[in-house]
């Protein structure tokens, strides 16, 4: 195929989108879009001004007033971009064990995702880019030349993400992540769902760089 302007990368919680689409766009010199961070910097939001998560006007009003952007590293403190909400930095503290719960939550609502995915589209329009998120394939940029759908065991995720958890010196019990991750699969079954014409990727037990090289290999009409 023709080298894809824009690359979807969609999948559920912990399935390694994150590392892949950062070492893609990095490979092929595109900006890499996590769109997560939109829903994650809007439910911190939620909760620093008391915005009941229950409430779907009232997320959905917020998500209409702030101004969340994603810009390049600020700080090199091993983050991949800086997160801003209304102007404050808050790329690790979309991270938290609280925003984790709730985040899914605030996700569901309609007019969050309208307003969210307006955004990502203006973003995916300008091209040279890797998205990861839910549903990117299926109704952020439907048209994506490369659509990818990564898929990894309950088991191997919980595991991955308890060690990114300890990298990162916030170190959770293997259980706990484990249940987070359950529940949020769960919560996030309403978008979660491959595009007909979606790669699908295992990934247990496959490292991101040759995720990447099957990729590349892929675009060039190498794969198998
Ligand atoms: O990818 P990440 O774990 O950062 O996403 C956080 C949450 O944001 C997901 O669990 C999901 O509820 C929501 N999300 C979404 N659509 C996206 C990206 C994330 O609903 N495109």
């Amino acid at each position: 195929m023709q080298q894809p302007l824009v690359i979807a990368i969609d999948g559920p919680a912990g399935a390694g989108k994150s590392t892949l689409g950062a070492l893609l766009a990095d490979r092929l010199g595109y900006l890499y879009f996590d769109t997560g961070v939109m829903y994650r910097a809007l439910t911190l939001a939620a909760l620093q001004e008391g915005v009941d998560l229950a409430v779907p006007e009232e997320v959905e009003d917020l998500a209409a007033r702030i101004v969340i952007e994603v810009a390049p590293p600020r700080e090199a403190d091993g983050r991949q971009y800086t997160v801003l909400a209304d102007g404050v930095d808050v790329t690790w503290a979309i991270r938290s064990p609280e925003v984790e719960r709730g985040v899914s939550l605030a996700a569901r609502y309609p007019g969050v995702r309208r307003e969210m995915v307006r955004q990502q589209q203006a973003i995916g329009r300008r091209g040279r880019v890797v998205m990861v998120g839910r549903d990117i394939g299926t109704v952020v940029m439907p048209d994506a030349p490369l659509k990818i759908y990564l898929e990894a065991s309950l088991d191997e995720r919980a595991r991955r993400r308890a060690i990114e958890r300890r990298q990162q010196r916030d170190p959770r019990p293997l259980d706990e992540v484990r249940f987070d991750l359950a529940r949020r699969d769960d919560m996030d079954q309403h978008v979660l769902r491959p595009a007909a014409d979606a790669v699908m990727l295992k990934n247990d037990g496959l490292s991101p760089e040759a995720e990447v090289d099957w990729i590349m290999d892929y675009i060039a009409g190498r794969a198998g």
